[in-house]
This record gives structure tokens, sequence and C-alpha cells, in this order.
């Protein structure tokens, strides 16, 4: 399978592809690449009790699978195609490279079948960014319902990419959630629009560098026919449109939480408006919708609104739509969620703020707070975090494995915020930092929970992080009743 089929439909019959990684990419892959007539291998690292089952699903298809190792090529490969976690380094990719065996990832490969059907393939609206994706690509879904198109939000959420280019459901167009990981795997691309909502240091084990990590998240913008989609407030975004090599026409479209110039999209006096999308840029805006239209309207969301909307106007969607598209939206859960309001206090589950970029979101989107946090850092550090929120910490209590290091950049940078340091990480530890923040909030505060941790030292997951703060909110609110 050489370079000249890069942009051509494969004739998959007989070719012999590598599946790595079982699971939820790798199961989709070997399914669709086995229905095509490729005679499929899909290789694993683990072959715990899972594994096993699902590659006694895969086998009874005449799928030949190889649990418990992941590292060694099949010796008759001619493609590998890759879960996007796989890290770059592993032995397997290096032997494919030296094999001049080329890798796709779970995303190339979606966009390789689409429209192998012989059915008109929907254009793909992308996302990417270190934080904000997937609400992103829900309101920009909603928007797009809202104008009538038959569409969904795939990617890292929901239907799988996959299963949206090959099923049955015929779409107009997808709003698409991309991860660096994703896109680093996915080397033809060509969205018709994308936006990069912002770019922090993340998963940087992964990339290698921020340079990598960065240069992964740009090709997003690779070959899009409409509009780059940046964001003003952060300039490595804008440098990434410049730095693609993008369809001739293809405009660099600007979202700012500020006044918009020309070709951008912007807040005035509570109204979002557009500068891009309007026949007279120089002289002309159209209103799109009202701030409080987007829920919950904190800052950071604003920008998501701002971003989907400009996607959405890349692809000649009405304002009417932008606004009722926004006013449907509604978070997901763990994402800025109000929980309740106990004794004029507000409580607010921000789980999903996993790192500190998220937690710095949210952290601006209230004047005075008793901020719970702490977990698993990742190797983060947290003086910035803290130098940047310090006015408007009531007091701080810090669960978890690392809470440590954030207890020491508060000692550093915020020595009078009141802090409650909780020495113990059972199930019931949520219950006492709730009742501890309880304690310290006044009226008209609100109680956050933006670990800027991971979870997995005390939850299995964020969303059970969420669920216990919600449950213990709401315990105090049945007792108080
Ligand atoms: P992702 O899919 O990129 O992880 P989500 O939409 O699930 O993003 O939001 C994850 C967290 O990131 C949210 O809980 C919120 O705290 C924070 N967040 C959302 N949008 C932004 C943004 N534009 N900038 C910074 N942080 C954000």
């Amino acid at each position: 399978m050489g370079s000249q089929e890069v942009s051509g439909t494969v004739d998959w019959q007989g070719k012999h592809v590598t599946v790595a990684g079982l699971g939820v990419s790798g199961l989709p892959a070997a399914r669709a690449l086995h229905e095509r007539g490729a005679l499929v291998t899909v290789v694993n690292d683990g072959d715990d009790e899972r594994a096993r089952a699902q590659a006694a699903e895969l086998e009874a298809l005449g799928v030949t699978v190889r649990l418990g190792d992941g590292a060694t090529l099949p010796p008759s490969t001619e493609l590998v195609v890759t879960a996007p976690g796989w890290q770059p380094d592993k032995p397997l990719f290096l032997a494919a490279a030296e094999a001049g065996v080329p890798v796709w990832g779970d995303v190339e490969l979606a966009w390789r079948l689409r429209g192998d059907d012989g059915r008109k393939p929907a254009p793909w609206l992308a996302v990417t960014g270190t934080n904000g994706k997937t609400t992103t690509v829900r309101m920009l879904a909603s928007i797009l319902r809202a104008a009538g198109l038959r569409t969904e939000a795939v990617g890292n959420i929901g239907v799988s990419l996959l299963d949206a280019v090959v099923g049955e459901t015929e779409y107009d167009v997808l709003a698409v959630e991309l991860s660096s990981y994703q896109l680093h795997w996915a080397p033809s691309l060509r969205a018709h629009s994308a936006a990069v909502l912002n770019l922090a240091p993340d998963h940087l084990d992964w990339h290698g560098s921020m340079e990598a990590y960065a240069a992964d998240k740009g090709r997003v913008y690779e070959g899009n026919t409409v509009a780059c989609v940046y964001n003003v407030a952060d300039p490595a975004t804008e440098d990434l449109v410049r730095e693609a090599d993008v369809e001739e026409g293809c405009r660099a479209i600007g979202f700012t939480l500020g006044a918009p110039g020309p070709s951008q999209l912007g807040v005035v006096d509570g109204i979002l408006v557009d500068r891009a999308f309007v026949a007279d840029r120089h002289k002309q805006a159209q209103e799109l919708a009202e701030v409080s239209d987007v829920d919950p309207p904190a800052p950071h969301n604003i920008a998501n609104a701002l971003a989907a909307a400009a996607l959405a106007r890349a692809f000649g969607v009405q304002p009417a739509a932008v606004r009722d598209g926004l006013r449907a939206f509604r978070p997901d859960a763990h994402r800025i969620e109000h929980v309740a309001d106990l004794d004029e206090v507000r409580y607010v589950d921000d789980s999903k703020a996993t790192n500190t970029h998220a937690t710095e979101a949210s952290l601006a989107a209230y004047d005075s707070i008793v901020w719970i946090a702490g977990g698993l850092a990742k190797g983060a550090t947290f003086d910035e975090l803290v130098i940047g929120a310090a006015k408007r910490l009531r007091g701080v209590v810090l669960i978890g494995a690392d809470r440590a290091l954030i207890h020491e950049a508060l000692t550093r940078h915020a020595p009078e915020v009141p802090v409650v340091d909780l020495d113990r990480t059972d199930t019931g530890a949520m219950s006492e930092a709730v009742a501890r923040a309880a304690e310290l909030a006044r009226p008209g505060d609100t109680v956050l929970l933006a670990p800027a941790c991971a979870s997995m030292d005390m939850f299995t997951n964020y969303n059970k992080r969420g669920e216990a703060f919600a449950d213990a909110v709401r315990a105090r609110a049945d007792e108080s009743a």
C-alpha cells in the first residue's frame, strides 16, 4: 500500500492490515476492514478477560487476534491502523517505519472510508484544543441542528467517527472532536473548516515536546477549504493557521471576548457578533445571540460558543439558527454544572477540570470562591493558577494524593487564604470536603469543585468524583430541608 494511494479509495480485498489495540476504536476498525475484504490481524498488549471476550467476538468473524504482544509487527503487514493513544515510539511503529508500512489512526481510517460505499460524504467541521472540545462540538451540533441540518457530534463522544462515516444514517455535515493523538495519526484529513480553541501544555509525555504537541494540533487546519478558526487571545493558535497549507480562498477567522475586528467574531455590549461572514466586514457586524443565551455564560464558555458559531457560519448557517442552537444547548454533566444553592451559597461541579488550564477558566468565572481541589497532579505546577485566583479565594479545601503541591503554591502566593488539608482518600472524603467548604463559605460565595488534577487516586474517573460531590451537596440540602 504505497503513497500513490494516499488520496484515492483503497481496494481492501486481500490487503494485510494490522489493527493495533482492541477497544473503543480497534473493534469497529477491525470489523469495517474485515467487511471490506481485508485480511485483518489485531494485536493487543493486554490479555485480560475483557480483551479475551472481544477477541472471541472478532475471531468468530474470521479476524485473527494476537493477545499479549502489541510490539511485534506481523510479517505480511501492508498497513497498520492504530488506536490513537498508542505512543509513537512503540516498537511496533518503529518496525513499521523500517518496513515502509504506513500507519493510520482511527480518524485517518474514517476519513479514507468516507464515501467508499458510493454515498456523498458529509463534510467535517473539526474542533481541537487543550480544553473545551467536547463542549464546542456539542454546541456546534446544536446550532447545525437548529439550521435543519442532519448532523451529529462525533469523535471522543457519543457516536464513534467511524460508525458515523460507514453507518446507515446519512448526515449533511459532522461536528468532529479531535484529540492531539488522533491528529498525529491522521495525515490526509482535510476538514471543511476547523478550530483550535486554545493551546496549553498537556500530554507532553506522549508528544515529546510542546512543539510536537502544537504541530499535531495544527494538522487540523491542513487543507481546510473555507475557514481556519483561531483564538485571538491565544496567539499560538493563530501561528498554527499561518503555518498551515490550506486551500486557495480559505480564510483565517478569529474569535475574541472583546469587540471583533474585521474577519472576527466577538462580543459587544453582551451580544455575540459576527464581523467575518457578512457582506462588508469593514463596516458591518451581524448580531448572533446574547451572552445570556449561553449556558453557563462564563467567559471561557462564551469563547467556546463563538468558536462553534464561527464554524457554523463558515458552513453557511444563518444567524437565527446560531441563536436557537445556543439556546437549546445544555452542558454535559460535571462541566461547571450548577448542583444546588444552599444558605445563599452556590455549589458548582466542574470535576472535568482535570488540568490547570481548565481550572483557571473555571476559577475566572466566579467572584468569591471556596475552591475544592486536588488529586493526581500529572506533573503539573500550581503557582500561576494560584497567583491568578488568589484574590477571589475565600478558602480552599484540598483532597487527594498530590494536594501538598497545591498547598505549597497557596503558602507561597496566597498565605492569607484559609486552607483545609484533608488527609483521607476514602470514599467519604468528598462529604467531609463539602462540609468543610460549607463552613468556609459566606452568603453569595460559590463552592467550586475544580480539582486541576486527575481523579484516579480516589475515584474511578471524573464522573464518579463529580457525582460524589453532587451527592454530598444534595445530602446537605435534604438535611436542611
Ligand atoms: P475537552 O473535551 O477539551 O476535555 P470539555 O468541553 O469537556 O473539554 O471541558 C473540559 C473542562 O475544560 C471544563 O470542565 C472546563 O473547566 C474547561 N473548559 C471548557 N472550555 C474551556 C476553554 N475554552 N478554555 C479553558 N478551559 C475550558
